[in-house]
């Protein structure tokens, strides 16, 4: 199928070689939200051969704002994110075989799915998730994209903006490049007990706080078409892809960052020695 008709513009680009393996990959998107929905849709006109979508969480009205696929009836019968994404890639797409998953990233199926890949997209909006996300590509040898965007500031002096970071076989990751804030990593090193604790101390779990910050659409679909450039040319050979692409709205550019990681990373010493890296 990749030397279909319909990936003549594709091919102009980067060449049947290289189309012929973006139809070869299978990426798993961890994260179907505001990022993810943006990369599934690109992936899926990309010609990416199949798809595991991992989210277990359900639309309501304030995704309405952001989330690529979504309506109102979605949200009105809190409709899975992951099940949103398979019907709009699946109209796209028909031929792409996609999995979808709406149990959280540490369910045996949601790994399973994960595993399954060539290739990951890390699409969260929580650190802690992020770590096990992490943890789960090290250990396994799994290339993967981390994108996040961000913002912060008051009384006119707000910022806005996001990053790609790229590893493709445990050269770096969030951790060791400081991109993990320090509460995600205490909640990391938590017991069940003092995640209770700690959720009491601040009335609400960490995650509906930052569910209740700002996220606009053209943001995430800034840092997603950012991060699916970078997985385009990695998977066919244009270049290599950039280790880290920070995006500041807030002065419109974007920056190639070229911050070294911190040696002897716990997460990227899981990485096997021996791995297939990519194509
Ligand atoms: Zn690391």
């Amino acid at each position: 199928m990749a030397d279909h008709p319909r990936y003549s513009r594709n091919v102009a680009l980067f060449g049947q070689a290289g189309q012929t393996r973006v139809a070869a990959s299978r990426v798993a998107i961890v994260g179907a939200g505001g990022i993810g929905s943006h990369v599934a849709q690109q992936l899926s006109h990309l010609g990416v051969g199949a798809l595991s979508v991992v989210d277990p969480d359900v639309v309501t009205t304030s995704s309405l704002n952001r989330l690529v696929g979504a309506t109102p009836q979605d949200a009105a019968a809190a409709s899975y994110k992951a099940v949103i994404a398979q019907r709009m890639c699946a109209a796209i797409l028909p031929e792409m075989r996609i999995r979808v998953v709406t149990a959280p990233l540490l369910d045996q199926g949601a790994q399973e799915a994960i595993l399954a890949c060539t290739s990951v997209m890390s699409c969260l909006d929580d650190d802690a998730a992020r770590l096990d996300l992490i943890a789960i590509c090290c250990r396994n040898g799994l290339p993967f994209f981390d994108l996040a965007t961000d913002t912060g500031g008051s009384n006119g002096n707000t910022w806005y903006g996001g990053r790609v970071m790229f590893s493709g076989a445990g050269e770096r990751c969030p951790l060791c490049m400081d991109l993990i804030n320090q509460s995600a990593l205490q909640r990391a090193a938590m017991s069940v007990d003092q995640l209770e604790v700690d959720a009491t101390i601040y009335g609400v779990g960490r995650d509906d706080l930052n569910a209740s910050g700002p996220s606009v659409v053209s943001l995430n679909g800034v840092v997603a078409s950012l991060a699916v450039t970078e997985w385009m040319v990695w998977t066919t050979g244009l270049r290599s892809p950039n280790a880290l692409v920070e995006y500041r709205g807030s002065v419109g550019a974007s920056f190639i960052g070229n911050d070294a990681p911190r040696p002897d990373c716990y997460y990227c010493r899981m990485w096997p020695t021996q791995t297939a890296t990519g194509f």
